[in-house]
């Protein structure tokens, strides 16, 4: 029998089969022992003291026990915590992000993606430096300024140094008052020394899917290819992290495997993170598998209903508090809308999941690598966020400010969020609203500006925002930050 180790470095030892089984009939045993229920929503409820806000989060098993419950009211109960504590420690701002499609070569057999290797169907494609150029303008020209660069796994199409090569492209491309501020990075699981090089080039995130916890269903799902090894993929954020990378992205991809064993190690994962680099992961997505060239998700019998869904995101929430948490376009509007009061705070907007899409007239499929369900403009998606009190966010202040890993969690727990996060969400809109929003989203968006500005506490931080927005408003000068 494999010992569970949260520290150990051996991926089978602290995502342990025998503890997440064992976890499982725990919750089960306990989704209907309403004291210890009562118990962890109290101890996962955000608490003021003279410091601000703290929360404790929740282990693993306490966070399954929380999702085994089926009582409608604590499910009420959970949501409402949920909220409070994103409110708590990251306010009403959402992040908008696009992803990046750079290439879809890829040498994997992962059965749920269509870039697997077999697919004859799909056609194949690697943007080059120019059209990468010509990707970010038209990126840029729709206002982004945070992408997630993704990528097929392919050693000799897709090589390291083309994918450094083109993060410095992005980087490098200023088109009238845009830029691409930070570049996330979405590719397989690599070794250290690729890291060091990620790192060197001034990537934001590293996110990697472990797609599933489950390891025997891993394999089965990824027969063939580099990806088939279950511990050197499951053991990449220690190498990201070990290669001086301090901001990791998990996710698993639900509706592969059975999603409260999913939960269970997607918590275990986070806690490892935090027990051996004293830092958890920086952010966590809940993408489910969609529909996609020679993909039926209805092949995979886990998948799980909206309902469930929006329990798990706010069980994630209760779990760990200071983690940002990403939604995909994979997702409806009306889901996302769900979610967003559960936690989430970061969305993509606007994007397109083939290689080139943004520089087409027309959304284009023949490279695509899910169907998209949110298809609106960003313009509607920041418009729709601010109709529901969130605001749009297209600050990217903190890691290049240094403010990465633990020290950014510092700032997320010290509650200074409304005077440093807030104002940046607001400088940042206005550059938005300026540059890129049409006239109606324009005249809401400094409404709400308005209004926000005068919950940042500190006057003199107040002032300065305000008087950088004036700036943004009067002149061509933009990227004020605290
Ligand atoms: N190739 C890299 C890897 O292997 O990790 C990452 C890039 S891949 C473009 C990004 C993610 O898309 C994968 O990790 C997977 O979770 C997700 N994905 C693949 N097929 C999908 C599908 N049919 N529906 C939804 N998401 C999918």
């Amino acid at each position: 029998m494999v010992i569970y180790d949260m520290k150990s470095m051996r991926a089978e030892e602290f995502i342990s089969d025998t503890e997440i089984v064992e976890t499982l009939r725990y919750a089960d045993e306990n989704k209907d022992n309403m004291p210890l229920i009562e118990e962890i929503l109290e101890k996962a409820r955000p608490q003021q003291n003279e410091n601000g806000c703290t929360c404790r989060g929740l282990s693993h098993r306490e966070a399954s026990v929380l999702l085994s419950c089926e009582d409608k009211e604590v499910i009420e109960r959970i949501y409402e915590i949920a909220e409070e504590i994103k409110l708590a420690f990251y306010g009403n701002r959402i992040v908008i992000f696009a992803p990046l499609y750079l290439s879809n070569y890829c040498v994997n057999g992962c059965l749920y993606c269509p870039y697997h290797y077999n697919n004859g169907n799909i056609a194949r494609k690697k943007l080059t430096q120019e059209e990468i150029r010509a990707e970010v303008i038209a990126l840029q020209d729709m206002g982004h300024k945070r992408l997630a660069i993704e990528s097929g796994e392919d050693p000799v199409n897709n090589p390291i140094e083309y994918i450094l090569e083109s993060i410095d492209t992005i980087y490098n491309v200023h088109h009238k008052n845009g830029d691409i501020r930070r570049v996330n990075v979405n590719i397989a699981a690599t070794t250290v020394e690729n890291y060091k090089a990620l790192k060197d080039a001034g990537i934001g995130t590293y996110i990697l899917f472990q797609e599933t916890y489950n390891k025997a269903g891993y394999e089965k799902l990824h027969p063939t290819g580099p990806k088939h090894d279950y511990a050197y993929h499951t053991e990449a954020m220690d190498r990201a992290m070990e290669g001086g990378i301090d901001d990791v992205g998990l996710g698993v991809l639900f509706g592969l495997e059975g999603y409260r064993y999913e939960f269970a190690g997607l918590l275990m994962h986070a806690e490892h993170l935090e027990a051996v680099h004293g830092v958890g992961p920086h952010t966590i997505s809940v993408p489910r598998v969609k529909r996609a060239e020679g993909i039926d998700p209805g092949a995979f019998d886990n998948s799980i209903s909206d309902d469930i869904f929006t329990k798990i995101t706010a069980c994630i929430r209760l779990a760990v508090p200071y983690t940002g948490m990403i939604v995909s376009t994979r997702e409806s509007e009306e889901v996302r809308q769900r979610l967003l009061k559960v936690g989430i705070s970061q969305v993509s907007g606007a994007s397109r999941t083939s290689v080139g899409g943004y520089t087409e007239k027309e959304r284009p499929h023949d490279t695509e690598q899910f169907d998209v369900s949110d298809q609106r403009s960003l313009d509607e998606v920041v418009g729709w966020l601010m109709d529901n009190g969130h605001i749009p966010s297209f600050c990217t202040a903190c890691y290049r400010a240094g403010r990465t890993g633990d020290r950014f969690m510092s700032l997320c727990k010290s509650g200074q969020i409304l005077n440093c996060c807030h104002p940046n969400a607001l400088m940042t809109l206005s550059e938005y609203l300026e540059d890129y929003a049409s006239e109606e989203t324009k005249r809401r968006g400094y409404k709400m500006i308005e209004e926000e500005l005068l919950r940042i506490p500190k006057a003199e931080v107040r002032r300065v925002a305000e008087e950088n927005i004036r700036e943004i408003r009067n002149s061509n000068r933009r990227d004020f930050r605290f």
